[in-house]
């Protein structure tokens, strides 16, 4: 997949927009990377749709050309793609006891899962217990203690006399007497789907409360692996996958389509077969491994970083002639956001660093969501022309955000300030400045 998506792009000579022609034909190739690593064809359509979509007429940002502007929309929806964000599995707090249920084909990987996630889960503090629900594989019980004593996580077993339902409720038991705080069901798999294994699962959530159900499924399967979890979820109800042996010749397209099609999330990725081998899935690194471009990606992080020092500069601008508005003091709050904090914005700012600490309070992230509702509440003129706020128009911003006169008041006063303070930053105000980077 990757050595394809790096071709894809070469002929794009240098535009200021993309055509449609462009985008067209660009992507026509990465449509067929796409399917040929695997990617369930509904997924490939749905996916191209958004990035045509997005990408055509859209202005080449500046210092990318239109290939680049065309991989950075496509990385963009990849990582959107896989959910964007990087999940967690919810743990109850305390000594209740969590349990996670592990389901999944035979093979696919969950003993060693079972074991690995239980490290983990170790390490943070946790006291997990390993309850060994696969009665049928003789050596099952046994890998699972093997494993278990490798990590120092207790394993509890009945042998194999004893139903699923009946080892699952003993040791949820003894995970509350104990005070074990998660509790992990390894269960039993079947070569493929059958009605049987749905039963007995469905028969555990029946019989004791499973606070998540999450599928172990081998990457190394492709397409199957997405239909595994399509099945699953709509039988058995999951509420999270864990993709197995992606350290294999695997051609990343189950970790495209699984959350598109079953809409949960990737939590983890097996890497190997040792029992550290397991990593927090980071969708946009999966992203990043997928199109296999190092080099561009970071022309791309340099081009934006260009982009945002145009916007700084024009912000000075706005200073200078004290045109600063709400409307910017908005932006440059969400900029900051986007950019994971003050700190990179302002160190594009020559001269910035001593003030820097009283700016922080400007951009506190659970403030901002209430500051962005005062400003949206302002009319336009409000928004370019802060000096006209008087208590009525305040009064009536207030209740259009949903907040406290006295918000919006505190709001304009850090308004105020923030500016005052960045007009007195030398660099901003034509000093030596000129030297960008870090202090
Ligand atoms: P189960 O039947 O679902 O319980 O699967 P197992 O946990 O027994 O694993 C089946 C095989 O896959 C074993 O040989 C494991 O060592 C191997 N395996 C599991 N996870 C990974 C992984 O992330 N990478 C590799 N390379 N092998 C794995
Ligand atoms: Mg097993």
């Amino acid at each position: 997949l990757t050595d394809k998506l790096q071709n894809v792009f070469k002929n794009l000579r240098k535009k200021g927009r993309l055509t449609e022609a462009d985008v067209k034909a660009a992507l026509k190739e990465v449509k067929m990377a796409l399917l040929e690593a695997d990617v369930s064809f509904k997924v490939v359509k749905q996916f191209m749709k958004a990035v045509q979509e997005r990408a055509i007429g859209q202005d080449v940002m500046s210092g990318l050309n239109p290939g680049q502007m065309v991989i950075k929309i496509v990385n963009e929806e990849l990582v959107k793609l896989m959910g964007s964000e990087t999940t967690e599995i919810a743990l109850k707090s305390g000594n209740e006891v969590t349990v996670l249920m592990m389901v999944g084909l035979q093979g696919a990987g969950k003993t060693t899962t079972t074991a690995k996630l239980a490290g983990k889960l170790k390490s943070k503090g946790k006291k997990p217990l390993l309850a060994a629900c696969d009665v049928y594989r003789p050596a099952a019980i046994k890998q699972l203690q093997v494993n278990g004593e490798k990590q120092g996580v207790d394993v509890f077993s009945m042998g194999d006399k004893n139903s699923p339902v009946d080892i699952a409720k003993a040791a949820y038991e003894h995970a509350k007497n104990e005070k074990y705080n998660v509790l992990i069901l390894d269960t039993a798999g079947r070569l493929h789907i059958d009605e049987d294994m749905m039963e007995e699962l469905e028969k555990i959530k029946e019989a004791i409360t499973v606070d998540q159900t999450l599928l172990v499924v081998d990457a190394m399967t492709g397409q199957d692996a997405v239909n595994v979890a399509e099945t699953f979820g709509e039988k058995v109800g999951i509420d999270g996958v864990i993709l197995t042996k992606m350290d294999g010749d695997t051609r990343g397209g189950a970790a495209l389509s699984i959350k598109a099609i079953s809409g949960k999330p990737i939590l983890y990725v097996g890497m190997g077969e040792k029992l550290s081998d397991l990593e927090q899935f980071y969708p946009e690194r999966m992203a990043s491994r997928i199109l296999g471009m190092g080099d561009v990606m970071s022309l791309i992080e340099k081009a934006q970083a260009n982009l945002d020092e145009e916007k700084a500069k024009e912000m000075e601008q706005k200073f200078r002639k004290n045109s600063f508005g709400f409307d910017d003091y908005l932006e440059s709050m969400n900029q900051m956001k986007n950019m994971g904090g003050l700190s990179s914005v302002l160190s594009m700012l020559p001269g910035v660093g001593s003030q820097m600490k009283d700016l922080e309070g400007m951009v506190d992230e659970k403030d901002m969501a209430r500051k962005e509702a005062i400003i949206l509440s302002m009319t336009p003129r409000e928004r370019s022309h802060p000096e006209i706020l008087n208590p009525s128009r305040k009064y009536r911003i207030a209740k259009g955000a949903g907040v406290d006169v006295s918000e919006v008041n505190r709001m304009v006063k850090q308004f105020e300030q923030a500016k005052k303070m960045m007009k007195q930053m030398p660099g901003l105000m034509g000093g030596k400045g000129g030297k960008r980077g870090k202090f």
